[in-house]
């Protein structure tokens, strides 16, 4: 037999029997042990070297796996992928049905927002003929036709009257001022 009954200094053949026995079974705990912690890691951590690491701590028999489980990340590395993708997924479905998020702070506004109500950042313009927000790119408003950066008073009644008030002023002969 092992000698390791002898170690305890054991020499009835069924205690020793049943010792190495129940340190046979400790063993393959222990190696089982490992095995599931490099496993759990490689689950929940993208970087090979600390894998490593966590491996060779669960080396220290028992104490070293539960270490482990003490200092592990919470999350499995697919299910914060997952998590990723349903945030980009939702941002797509938002911007979909009209909804925008401020470039700013991230904050949901709906896309004829002049300003974020959360940062208070100006996001558009506003056309200054009918006061209907103008996207960036439009060079004239869709909704009155105001061409974009231009004054609505200037182009509708340019300064004609006043003009012709100041040369009829000018161009009076003396005679009909007097
Ligand atoms: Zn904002
Ligand atoms: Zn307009």
């Amino acid at each position: 037999m092992l000698p390791i009954a002898g170690l305890f200094g054991v020499h009835n053949h069924t205690v020793s029997l049943a010792l190495e026995l129940i340190l046979l079974f400790l063993a393959i705990i222990w190696i089982a042990l490992i095995y599931w912690t490099f496993a759990d890691a490689r689950r929940r951590i993208d970087d090979g070297i600390v894998v490593g690491v966590a491996t060779l701590v669960s080396l220290i028999p028992f104490v070293g796996t539960l270490i482990y489980m003490i200092v592990r990340p919470p999350e499995y590395l697919e299910d914060v992928r997952e998590r990723e993708l349903d945030i980009e997924a939702a941002e797509a479905r938002l911007a979909q049905v009209g909804m925008h998020v401020c470039p700013h702070c991230d904050y949901a506004v709906e896309k004829d927002f002049l300003r974020c109500p959360n940062c208070l950042r100006k996001l558009r313009d506003p056309c200054v003929g009918c006061s209907k927000p103008l996207h960036p790119e439009w060079r004239i408003c869709p909704y009155c036709e105001t061409e974009v950066g231009l004054d609505p008073t200037l182009t509708r009644r340019p300064r004609r009257p006043r003009r012709e008030s100041e040369q009829t002023i000018g161009g009076r002969p003396p005679s009909d001022l007097i």
